[in-house]
């Protein structure tokens, strides 16, 4: 998977544990892993993020799906020892009925359970959409995760953000990116932001869908996923796109991506005029930003 990040242009990446809709795993291969750091070394990639399989419900009503949702957990954490310094992300999971509260109950005894004082990993808990019971739709229930974890072990959690995610659970990222983040400080704090999934939506603000869009063709746009990516409160945590492409797809994005970054002046307003109605097509947006970068003339 390094070879291909570097391949499209990317500096970093994510992965699954195991299988994301099971969670069978392969034998750990140590010689894999050091021939890794040593690519990533050559290549100067950030460490990868892992992602949890889907499958896990750490807050399920059933203990033997709780208990899954430990065993598996743990047992990345501790097979991430080898990689020191990741990040390991995972939805909260679903009450199903239990009510949040319940269900937060049950997602911090997990950490508690899975987390251990010593260990070289961060947990991250995603922001979710608020699909069905999910649980972490708030910042404020996020904050109550938190709290009830061991103080000794909170110092190992953090959070990511998923832009389409917190866009359909209500909070306007496109419209007041600034007081977004003010509340995700005063509620959670902007020193447990660890990661960011870059995506767009293909629902309006509040959906409660999560249904991940190529970047400027959802209802985010452009424009506004840009200022996310040089915002100064996030410009120098890692991005990771989950958006439905193939390999060609990611690459043009994150060439994209680049260039609004390197280049602030093509980094919104003033390359995509707002109020134009649709998001320019991804042509157009490629023109776009390449006339602002190569004709800084233009600003
Ligand atoms: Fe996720
Ligand atoms: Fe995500
Ligand atoms: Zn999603």
């Amino acid at each position: 998977m390094g070879r291909v990040a570097v391949k499209i242009g990317a500096n970093t990446f994510q992965y699954f544990t195991r299988n994301p809709r099971g969670g069978s795993v392969k034998e750990l291969n140590v010689a894999d892993i050091e021939n890794f750091m040593a690519f990533r070394k050559e290549h100067n990639l950030a460490m990868p993020l892992a992602h949890a399989p889907y499958t896990l419900n750490p807050c399920a009503a059933k203990p033997d799906v709780r208990r899954f949702a430990v065993e598996t957990m743990k047992d990345d954490l501790g097979r991430l020892e080898y990689l020191p310094g990741s990040c390991y992300n995972f939805h909260p999971g679903s009450h199903v009925g239990q009510g949040a509260e319940e269900g937060i109950r049950k997602i911090a005894e997990v950490l508690n359970e899975v987390i251990r004082p010593e260990q070289k990993t961060t947990v991250l808990l995603e922001t979710m959409a608020g699909k069905g019971s999910e649980v972490g739709r708030t910042f404020e229930e996020l904050r109550s995760i938190l709290d009830q974890v061991d103080p000794e072990l909170a110092g190992h959690i953090g959070i990511c953000m998923d832009t389409c995610h917190v866009w359909d659970s209500g909070y306007d990222i496109a419209g007041d990116l600034d007081g977004v983040l003010k509340k995700f400080d005063r509620t959670v704090g902007l020193e447990r932001l660890k990661a960011i999934h870059l995506n767009d939506s293909k629902n309006p603000l509040g959906a409660h869908k999560d249904r991940h869009e190529k970047l400027g063709k959802g209802c985010i746009g452009l424009p506004a996923l840009l200022r996310v990516v040089s915002h100064p409160d996030l410009k120098d945590l890692p991005f990771y796109l989950e958006t439905p492409n193939e390999l060609n797809g990611y690459e043009k994005e994150i060439s994209l991506l680049r260039r609004a970054y390197e280049n602030p002046a093509c980094s919104a307003d003033t390359v995509i005029p707002e109020g134009t109605g649709e998001n320019p097509s991804r042509a157009e947006m490629e023109q776009l930003s390449e006339r602002a970068v190569s004709d800084p003339a233009d600003q």
